[in-house]
């Protein structure tokens, strides 16, 4: 058959099975962090509609669309992929589950895991089953990561492992962490490794930090005598700084592509709503007008990047640092997109504990972007790496 009919015929297939699956509820955008499901063993479903959603997309390996059947996935070409993604936003469908093993471990796995890995997490990740959060992050080691000194020793079948991690992304709510490891000491890059383990294992513990929204997205880790098995290693010995780039590159791209993936309510609708329109049916407040204009042209300039980009990856095409240039430029609009957000709810998008905001939904939310630029590397940092690797500059 020919490839346009055939992706033709998987565009009505698609949309005639989301039509029939996915329950209305799940037809709206996210409204918040709560209103979104991460999966995992302490999850609690906010609705029979979403538990329904999870468990209908993840038969059809749909959750994880591209990665292979045998580990949980659709087992979809790019082109397929592509296609469940446009009929899903069309249907104003959200993600059935979003999360850092669907995001980061994933394709890490995928590249660097034995088969086995693959299939004693993939399937889980794909099924929402297992929440996994990210142990990069020291007190003393954050833009220059390298510098990490949670140590893992080896004792013939498995690691000790001691130290502490920071910013740990839902840590005390999470089941398994990934985690970069100190296993030579004389060495800098090429003294790290990648292991996997349980949360739950004793000797594992977290402590929240309190930000002033009275949230906690992230806890302090601490690993006291850590037993884990050697199964756990991804990649070899020592060479985990090779696994770490690889799943960095992966959470930029994600995090780029923050305002696009997350399914955010459309700026220039929560605008007519707020500000409303003048005698020509134009949103009255002139300046805010314009402002929102620049910005969806932007938006849409950045949303054709990206599938551009992606289109390239999957060409091999694309230069490895890209993902940096995606990085910066998604966690600027998408700060922006939030001033605007917070701009054209006036003074009622500061209220932070009412019933009518949704306990402050907008301005929470505006105050989390903030955090798109530090997360995941800094911005400066993502400056030097398009100025060297990019632009080619002479290094400092
Ligand atoms: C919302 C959020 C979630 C996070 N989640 C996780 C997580 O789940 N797991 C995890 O491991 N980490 C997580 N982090 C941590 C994050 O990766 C680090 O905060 C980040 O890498 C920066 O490190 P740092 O905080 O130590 O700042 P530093 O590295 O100390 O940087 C301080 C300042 O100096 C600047 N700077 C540093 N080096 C350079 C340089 N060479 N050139 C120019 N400027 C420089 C930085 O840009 C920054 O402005 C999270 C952070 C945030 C904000």
């Amino acid at each position: 058959m020919n490839q346009t009919i055939e992706i033709s015929e998987f565009r009505n297939n698609t949309r005639a099975w989301l039509e029939a699956n996915c329950p209305t509820q799940m037809r709206k955008a996210m409204t918040s962090d709560d209103d979104t499901c991460w999966g995992g063993r302490k999850w609690k479903f906010a609705s029979d509609a979403q538990k329904l959603w999870l468990e209908r997309m993840a038969e059809r390996g749909w959750t994880v669309p591209t990665w292979p059947k045998e580990y949980g996935g659709g087992g979809l070409t790019g082109a397929e992929a592509k296609v469940l993604a446009q009929e899903m936003a069309s249907l104003g469908c959200r993600p059935p589950v979003v999360s850092f093993g669907i995001w980061m471990l994933g394709p890490a796995l995928l590249k660097f895991g034995t088969h086995e890995q693959k299939l004693e997490h993939l399937p889980k990740i794909a099924r929402g089953e297992i929440r996994w959060c990210q142990g990069y992050s020291e007190p003393n080691a954050g833009s220059d990561l390298a510098s990490l000194a949670t140590r893992a020793d080896d004792m013939g079948d498995h690691f000790i492992v001691n130290g502490q991690k920071i910013w740990t992304s839902y840590a005390d709510e999470c089941d398994w962490i990934f985690c970069l490891v100190r296993t030579d000491t004389a060495k800098k890059h090429t003294g790290i490794s990648f292991v996997l383990f349980d949360m739950a294992t004793p000797g594992a513990s977290t402590r929240p930090i309190r930000l002033i929204s009275g949230k906690s997205p992230f806890c302090e880790t601490f690993f006291d005598n850590v037993r884990v098995e050697k199964r756990n290693l991804v990649g070899t010995l020592d060479a985990g700084w090779d696994v770490a780039k690889y799943l960095l590159m992966h959470e930029r791209d994600i995090i780029g592509a923050i305002g696009e993936v997350s399914s955010t309510p459309s700026l220039s609708e929560t605008a007519k709503s707020t500000v409303g329109l003048d005698a020509l049916g134009r949103l009255s407040e002139f300046h805010l007008r314009s402002q929102i204009a620049e910005f969806e042209l932007d938006e849409a300039a950045f949303r054709l990047t990206l599938q551009r980009v992606g289109d390239m990856a999957k060409a091999s095409l694309a230069h490895p640092a890209m993902s940096s240039m995606l990085k910066y430029y998604g966690a600027e609009l998408n700060k922006r997109r939030w001033e605007l957000m917070a701009s054209t709810g006036g003074s009622d998008a500061l209220e932070w504990e009412s019933k009518r905001s949704d306990q402050g939904q907008t301005a929470r939310t505006w105050l989390r972007t903030k955090g798109n630029s530090i997360e995941g590397g800094t911005s400066e940092v993502q400056l030097n790496v398009i100025a060297k690797r990019i632009l080619e500059l002479p290094g400092a």
